[in-house]
């Protein structure tokens, strides 16, 4: 996959292409990826990339001329382009998995008050927001979105680990239910030592009794869902030894 990012603070986003995994996926080209100063392509000498909105009101917005010039030299008429916006459709693990199957993705990192309309409607195919809340500019949420793309192309990271991760249900998406039921929240996990500051690992993980720590890490799951994501569950679509489960995991109250 080849990942193009439109900034006018490209230096915010290179260490996250040359490190760790990332840095490896680059090596072994499973992602390309172009990082492109949107002031490159301004206009003046002073290299003027925004201007006051139309209509008044606080703030400024990005100027069209310099990103749309950004935008055509990047190639954007043959590659999934997204602008990050807090006023986009969420991202989730269905989108994530959506995306990682393009082989070209171009994303707009907006500043200020964002971009102007008409950059949107000639360029844009999804508008993507990482949460309900308003970031500074849009960096730090692309780098969340090739983060939680990038991992999904095959041979990035072993099919097993992504397979055992929270929202990697049967659907794969945290919203949907699928034949085995809804996704849920990945497991309580635990390493060496098994006694930690005087905490001890559950007996059942160390018990060699493969069904026991499956229908451990299932009620744990359903547990944790149900404390952090309720709507998760309400889906329905849950097989009867998860109902069973949260039955009795109702009957126990605040234990663990
Ligand atoms: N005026 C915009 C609004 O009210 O929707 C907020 C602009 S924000 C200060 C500047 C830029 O940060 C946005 O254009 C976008 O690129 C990025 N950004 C902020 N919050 C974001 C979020 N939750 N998801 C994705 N991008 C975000």
């Amino acid at each position: 996959m080849k990942i193009t990012i439109l900034s006018l603070f490209p230096e915010i986003l290179s260490g996250f292409f040359e490190s760790s995994i990332m840095k490896r996926a680059v090596e072994r080209n499973l992602v390309e990826y172009e990082l492109v100063d949107i002031r490159d392509y301004a206009t003046d000498r002073h290299r003027k990339c925004d201007d006051e909105v139309y209509g008044g009101g606080a703030g400024m917005l990005m100027l069209p001329g310099p990103l749309g010039m950004a935008l055509d030299a990047a190639g954007a008429g043959e590659a999934r382009t997204v602008f990050m916006t807090p006023s986009g459709r969420l991202l989730n693990q269905a989108l994530a998995r959506d995306l990682s199957t393009e082989a070209r993705l171009i994303l707009i990192c907006g500043r200020y008050e964002g971009i102007d309309q008409r950059i949107v409607d000639k360029f844009v195919d999804d508008e993507v927001s990482i949460g309900d809340y308003v970031l500074s500019s849009g960096e730090v949420a692309a780098m969340v979105l090739v983060d939680a793309v990038y991992r999904l192309i095959p041979g990035v990271i072993s099919g097993e680990s992504l397979a055992e991760e929270s929202f990697s249900g049967s659907a794969g998406d945290s919203h949907d239910t699928g034949p085995l039921g809804p996704s849920l929240l990945e497991y309580p996990q635990y390493t060496r030592p098994a006694d930690y500051a005087t905490m001890k690992v559950p007996d059942v993980l160390t018990s060699g009794h493969h069904a026991k720590i499956l229908r451990w890490r299932l009620k744990e799951q359903l547990r944790k869902t149900l404390a952090y994501r309720p709507e998760l569950l309400a889906t329905g679509g849950l097989p009867k030894e998860a109902l069973d489960l949260l039955r009795e995991i109702s009957t126990e109250g605040g234990e663990t």
